[in-house]
């Protein structure tokens, strides 16, 4: 049998075309989840064995609840949504059931969303019924011409949204009370510079998108309806499909101050650089202007960065490919 040039360039052309719409497909295919449940001073001699467990199993607990939507195919703000809500369900982090509490001794929380696909958001500031507020976020995004609500207002959206509503008793943990009584007594206005335990997380899902989400209680001791960086897009939270996806925890004026999240990704995309590089520049900037605390993040092609400036960070991810972290200190 002769087979002609043509037939043959055929051939090969359609062989290279199906090899790499096969690997485009294999890379579509992977996912990473990366998650923080807060950065400080977290110091090993001040930590109980059984107490470094309890955070490292819950922190496990958020990454496998990511993964296991992705692997069904769930899309990135799905992941999002499933690992800060175990963590804002723990009275382990300054998220949810956990949350600080303001001078006035209540809880006020403040979360956000965004994605990389289409650059929607959504955050809710000052909210203090909602159990979940990462999912009330998720919904000013997607139900909502608006990205932000505050307060009331905001809790009234939910509530029509379907959104779990909660008794605001519900935020009470002994631990955090007496943390405020501490700071109280200490008269210091702004509190836990040196601790912050505001969770995030982002993701790269398999079908290449990304998602950042950022939920927290505050600063313990705020006072005049302080709202921090988390549910300010830009400074705690950012993604875009075209550079990462980013989620940070720590002194939130500084990160406003330096719209901390999106001068990472706006350093990738202007200037080519990794993500590595990029969070590791912008928490040099921190530092410079005195602020402390860490971020996350995700880049387009999966490569991760945990990047602090405190003594640790409550962090790990899980990438497809089966590599797992988790990790405290630095
Ligand atoms: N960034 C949060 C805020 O300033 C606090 C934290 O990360 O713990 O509200």
């Amino acid at each position: 049998m002769k087979i002609s040039l043509y037939q043959l360039t055929t051939f090969i052309i359609g062989l290279l075309l199906l090899t790499s719409i096969d690997i485009h497909a294999s890379d579509k295919g992977k996912y990473v989840v990366v998650i923080h449940g807060g950065a400080g001073t977290i110091l090993k001699k001040n930590m109980s064995p059984e107490k470094e467990q309890a955070y490292k199993a819950k922190l496990d607990e958020a990454l496998v609840a990511a993964e296991k939507i992705l692997k069904a195919k769930g899309t990135c703000v799905e992941a999002v949504k499933a690992a800060i809500m175990v963590m804002e369900n723990s009275p382990l982090f300054n998220a949810g059931k956990g949350a600080v509490f303001t001078n006035a001794g209540k809880n006020e929380l403040d979360a956000s969303i965004m994605r990389g696909k289409d650059l929607n958001a959504g955050a809710v500031a000052g909210v203090t019924n909602i159990k979940n507020p990462i999912h009330a976020a998720i919904m000013v995004m997607d139900n909502s011409e608006h990205v932000m609500l505050a307060g009331k207002g905001a809790s009234d959206f939910a509530k029509s949204q379907d959104v779990e509503i909660v008794d605001p008793k519900y935020f009470y943990t002994k631990s955090r009370w007496e943390s405020l009584q501490r700071l109280i007594k200490k008269e210091r206005e702004i509190t836990q510079r040196d601790k912050h335990g505001t969770v995030g997380c982002v993701v790269l899902d398999t079908y290449g998108n990304l998602a950042a989400g950022t939920s927290t209680g505050g600063m313990t001791n705020k006072k005049y309806g302080r709202i921090g960086d988390s549910p300010i897009i830009g400074a705690g939270t950012y993604a875009n499909n075209k550079t990462c996806a980013i989620s940070c925890t720590g002194h939130g004026e500084y990160y406003i101050r330096l719209s901390f999240a999106r001068d990472i990704s706006a350093m990738m995309e202007y200037q080519g650089i990794t993500i590595e590089n990029a969070c590791k520049q912008e928490v040099r900037k921190l530092t410079k202007l005195g602020g402390t605390g860490g971020t996350i993040a995700v880049d387009k092609d999966g490569n991760v960065a945990m990047e602090f400036n405190t003594a640790g960070m409550y962090r790990g991810y899980i990438k497809s490919s089966g590599e797992k972290i988790i990790s405290i200190y630095k």
